[in-house]
């Protein structure tokens, strides 16, 4: 009777614990691999953000559009105003992906604007570039295209906004106010940096990647000692350089994302910013090579305009086909 039990442990040993322990069933958890932790985060932000995306702005399938060359205001839905303005803000030849980035981005901003006030009284946005942000006519912008490709064009960008239906870019539950550049030269500046004010807490200083193919992405610009000379005296007329000097034309400090802050033109310290306005350079990443009597900035990126510039204070596409 005893040796039966003792086959009945054997026998239940042999059918469950060994197959337990071949399948790990009794050993500890294996440590995660780097992509296993990657992906679990990847669907935690992802259902973090989704529970914060979760924001209805069904309320403004309206909108109150102020056309700037007549000063009429038009009430558009929100859906078709966008197809106007990615169809603006982005040539139609860029990457499908590019122009559904840039229909959350506009959507964004509008609501943002919608939300926060704009500058304008009776209207939530306005039609110009160098105030809210671009827009065209459908009519207008299919006749700037051949013939042969508008339909396909215009497709283009109604599945870049269809595609992309509802969503917004959102921080703390609440519209961000959205931003963008054509490169950003490897690294992204706060615009705390750019504009002054208080900043904003989801815009800081990060790494990106692959944009050394974007036929902007590095520039340069030349003067002679004259020429910037006279640039520099538009804004400052007692501004003195003696290009003899060895170190009279310096940048003296950088941003965290080693953007130019300050630059020595002589008896002046100008702020990268300014330089980069005075001497329209398209980014305030540049280096100084004084030789020859020639001074040459060169520029990775391009980037926002200052609001000193042109109040222009979002888009910088050149391109536009
Ligand atoms: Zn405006």
């Amino acid at each position: 009777m005893r040796k039966f039990f003792l086959y009945i442990i054997l026998i239940v040993f042999i059918c469950f614990c060994i197959p337990i322990i071949f399948t790990n069933g009794f050993s500890k958890p294996t440590e995660k691999t780097a992509s296993e932790e990657i992906d679990e985060k990847q669907q935690g932000d992802s259902e973090n953000s989704k529970e914060k995306n979760n924001y209805n702005y069904g309320k403004y399938s309206t909108i109150k559009l102020l056309h700037s060359k007549t000063n009429k205001v038009e009430n558009v839905k929100l859906d078709e105003y966008l197809l106007n303005v990615v169809s603006a803000e982005m040539p139609v030849t860029y990457e499908k992906e590019a122009l559904k980035a840039q229909a959350v981005v506009a959507r964004t901003y509008t609501i943002y604007k919608i939300e926060n006030g704009g500058k304008h009284k009776d209207a939530d946005i306005c039609d110009d570039s160098t105030c809210c942000q671009a827009w065209i006519s459908k009519e207008d912008r299919l006749k700037k295209w051949e013939e042969s490709v508008r339909d396909e064009n215009w497709k283009k960008i109604e599945e870049a906004v269809n595609s992309t239906k509802g969503e917004i870019i959102t921080y703390d539950g609440k519209p961000i106010n959205a931003f963008f550049h054509a490169s950003s030269g490897g690294i992204t500046e706060k615009p705390i940096d750019v504009w002054g004010g208080s900043g904003y807490p989801y815009l800081q200083v990060v790494e990106t990647s692959g944009e050394e193919g974007y036929s902007q992405y590095s520039s340069e610009a030349e003067f002679s000692e004259k020429e910037l000379l006279e640039k520099l005296k538009q804004k400052y007329s007692d501004i003195k350089i003696d290009f003899e000097k060895k170190d009279e034309i310096k940048i003296t400090e950088y941003t965290d994302s080693n953007r130019v802050r300050t630059v020595k033109f002589g008896n002046k310290n100008l702020s990268g910013v300014e330089t980069r306005t005075i001497l329209g350079l398209r980014s305030t990443n540049f280096k100084i090579t004084h030789e020859n009597g020639k001074i040459k900035f060169s520029v990775i990126g391009y980037g926002h305009r200052s609001r000193n510039e042109s109040n222009r204070c979002r888009c910088i596409s050149k391109t536009r086909k």
